[in-house]
């Protein structure tokens, strides 16, 4: 990462590090998770006027009505993903401002990640490039049905609520690949659907709120 990844006065590694002791204390373990939140320099991903908020646990607006994550499910969602052991290949559904791609990128040596909102894709990709991440494929798409020419994937996030669970998107889990995803649409919680030789397995874990998975290209 460059120069300004590394922060200066209210992005400072003191305020940082409030981020990850937070994060402890809300129950996430995995050290590689938490070296990675360490890492991403945060206020990078949110309009300059919300730097000083980028570490608080909120949700910050991104603007086309969309936010980028409060840091606890995007750290919450990641260990979910690695329970099990290292994974390579993960595909993100709903890009926004990049900041979750950029920690996964931090932790997953290939990472696809698909937004259907162009100005989010186009801004999330000068994001990334601007903080030197090349391990990151940023798709324009509507991701609702994954992305099959790069499936299977050992690990599947989405970042955006649907009613249901897609099997189609489902189907592009490779065998030991576990998918961490909202389900809801008022009330939502959070599932991991995990494959194995002999099916898929499915564990509800906690209420959380996302926005809406929507359907096309905007
Ligand atoms: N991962 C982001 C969270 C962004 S909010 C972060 O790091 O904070 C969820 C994003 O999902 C929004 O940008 C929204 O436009 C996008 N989204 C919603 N439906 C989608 C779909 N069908 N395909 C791709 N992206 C979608």
């Amino acid at each position: 990462m460059n120069n300004k990844a590394h922060g200066i006065g209210m992005t400072s590694p003191r305020t940082r590090m409030r981020m990850i002791e937070r994060l402890r204390e809300q129950g996430i373990k995995n050290e590689a998770v938490l070296a990675a939140m360490y890492e991403v320099p945060r206020h990078l991903f949110v309009d300059e006027a919300l730097a000083s908020r980028a570490y608080d646990d909120v949700s910050l607006p991104i603007n086309f009505n969309q936010t980028i994550s409060q840091p606890y499910i995007v750290a919450r969602m990641i260990e979910v993903l690695l329970a099990a052991g290292p994974l390579k290949r993960v595909l993100e559904i709903g890009t926004g401002c990049g900041y979750q791609a950029a920690v996964l990128a931090q932790v997953f040596p290939e990472v696809y990640s698909m937004e259907r909102i162009k100005p989010l894709y186009e801004r999330a990709r000068k994001t990334l490039r601007d903080l030197k991440i090349r391990n990151v494929n940023v798709r324009y798409a509507d991701g609702s049905a994954g992305l099959p020419e790069s499936a299977p994937f050992d690990g599947i996030i989405m970042a955006a609520s649907a009613p249901m669970l897609s099997l189609v998107l489902r189907e592009q889990l490779a065998v030991g690949g576990r998918m961490a995803l909202p389900i809801g649409i008022d009330e939502q919680c959070l599932h991991l659907i995990e494959r194995d030789v002999q099916g898929f397995r499915e564990s509800k874990l906690e209420a959380v709120k996302f926005v809406p998975l929507l359907s096309g290209k905007a």
